[in-house]
């Protein structure tokens, strides 16, 4: 590691952040966390046993009410200055979430910068809880509405984005006055814990956000779940983990968010601006390397135009640099670990032993790190494993259709539901088709959705709730109504 990493890395607290006090874990436990672009490891974090998860919930509990009673201005004036700070430490925080995961600096400073907006939205959004207040159809009562803060919720993050995913969960629940036990993903631990000291300087009450790094996530989620003091959770990952939670909730009866896997389609109609879809296809594929859930997993492309949108594609895509993310020639970083190599491997393997053909790339590459080559594959099967699971991963599949009707079908025939997008020059057709698409998210000749002041979420599969826009403070509030006879 070269020194100014070495650097930032010791700056990040490694243990729990507890009540405003960094603590060790019960027992001195600490588990590694590697460089996907090196696979040596970065540094040891503190590994939270359920007692200390307990403890994180109980100095949750005990800020709640506080908090919960706090003026809604102070509440967005901490926040406010925390997406300040964060905007402030943009470098130190984009080198620190390359180290860790992997993406190229370039993408992890469009990330801090993303998640600094969810900040920046929810403070705004803080003073804006409202209520309603109106006469009763029979003229005798009044009806009140109230909206109430949630208690405390448990959040559960991914890898993938790994200061995004938890400002988008914890901007909100600050917001409307929520209180927070957060669990980073293994891989990526330090981005949260790094959002921890600048919550603190920002001026949060001690306890209100409480951050615990574990191995050990399914032990310490059931602990946590079964707990009468935790009221809601909010979960981004996988559909699989997600179906568990879920399930889990049910049994106490948690308010539960899901933002889980995608299947998302890509699809370009005839009537298309081509060079804009190839452009557009770059940025809804290659973000991330193809590591994000609304990453497009299957391109549908009329069967009319499928050969020049392929070949400019794999054009742009041979033309990528793969590398460590520091280097600033890198365009594509590492996947996250050797499962994901083996995952898209073995789906690219799969696709052409089903008949499709490689335009370029195709193989992993593990001199150092969990490389893969940017690829794209043609002539892929509808029913093939890769048009069926999320890829996740730097590949690009081309399917092709024959007509509008067909496109809908292929592009609705998964469980999925997350986000799709559709590339026409005709507005009728967008419309139409837009209509027809089972997905909570559309881009129209748009290759990224993600916006903080806009509702991200899936249907199906993908899970439900919305976290962002003005819905997204609506998943930490719970509803009051209050009927009063004003005869009295
Ligand atoms: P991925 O396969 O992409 O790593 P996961 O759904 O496994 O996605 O992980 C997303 C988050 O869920 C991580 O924070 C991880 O620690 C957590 N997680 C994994 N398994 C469980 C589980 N059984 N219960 C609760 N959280 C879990």
């Amino acid at each position: 590691m070269a020194l100014g990493e070495v650097a930032v890395v010791a700056k990040v607290g490694k243990g729990l952040f507890i009540g405003g006090k960094w603590v060790d874990a019960v027992g001195g436990k600490t588990f590694s966390v590697e460089d996907p672009s090196t696979r040596s490891p970065l540094c040891e974090v503190a590994d939270a046993s359920i007692e200390d998860a307990l403890a994180a919930l109980d100095a949750s509990h005990g800020a709640f009410e506080a908090w919960a009673a706090t003026p809604p201005r102070y509440r967005a004036e901490i926040i406010r200055r925390a997406y300040e700070i964060i905007m402030a430490r943009s470098e130190e925080l984009a080198l620190i979430m390359t180290l860790e995961m992997g993406k190229p600096l370039a993408e992890a400073r469009g990330e801090v910068a993303y998640a600094a907006d969810f900040f920046r939205w929810f403070a705004e959004e803080a003073v804006r809880i409202d209520g309603r207040f109106y006469v009763a159809p029979d003229g005798n009562s009044r009806v009140l509405t109230m909206k109430q803060p949630v208690g405390v919720a448990y959040m559960i993050t991914p890898w993938n984005f790994p200061l995004a995913m938890a400002t988008r969960k914890m901007g909100p629940a600050l917001a409307a006055g929520a209180t927070v036990v957060l669990k980073p993903a293994e891989q990526t631990p330090l981005c949260s814990l790094a959002l921890a000291s600048i919550l603190e300087e920002a001026g949060l009450p001690a306890g209100v956000v409480n951050i615990i790094t574990t191995s050990d996530p399914a032990g310490v989620s059931e602990a946590l779940m079964n707990d009468d003091r935790l009221r809601k959770v909010s979960f981004t990952g996988s559909t699989e983990v997600g179906k568990i939670l879920a399930e889990r909730a049910g049994r106490r009866l948690l308010r539960v968010s899901m933002e889980l896997g995608g299947n998302a389609p890509f699809i370009v109609f005839d009537d298309a601006d081509i060079d804009l879809a190839v452009g557009q296809a770059m940025i809804a594929k290659m973000r991330n390397m193809g590591e994000a859930c609304t990453s497009a997993n299957r391109f549908l492309v009329d069967s009319k135009i499928a050969s020049e949108f392929s070949e400019k594609l794999a054009d742009r895509m041979s033309h990528l640099n793969v590398g460590r993310g520091t280097e600033a020639d890198t365009n594509v970083g590492p996947l996250i670990d050797q499962a994901a190599i083996d995952k898209v491997t073995s789906l690219v393997s799969d696709a052409v032993a089903n008949g499709a053909a490689i335009l370029t790339g195709g193989r992993a590459n593990l001199d150092d790190g969990y490389f893969f080559e940017p690829t794209v594959i043609v002539g892929t099967s509808s029913n093939s494993a890769i048009s069926k699971n999320e890829i996740f991963g730097p590949v690009a599949s081309v399917v092709t259709f024959n007509d509008e009707a067909e496109a809908i079908d292929l592009a609705n025939g998964t469980e999925y539901g997350l986000v799709a997008y559709v590339f026409t020059n005709n507005l009728s057709r967008g419309l139409r088709v837009i209509e027809a698409l089972k997905t909570g998210m559309v881009g129209l000749n748009q290759g990224l959705v993600s916006n903080a002041a806009a509702p991200f979420g899936g249907v199906k599969d993908s899970g439900f709730g919305r976290e962002g826009g003005f819905e997204g403070i609506e998943e930490y509030l719970d509803l009051k109504y209050v009927a009063i006879n004003h005869r009295a």
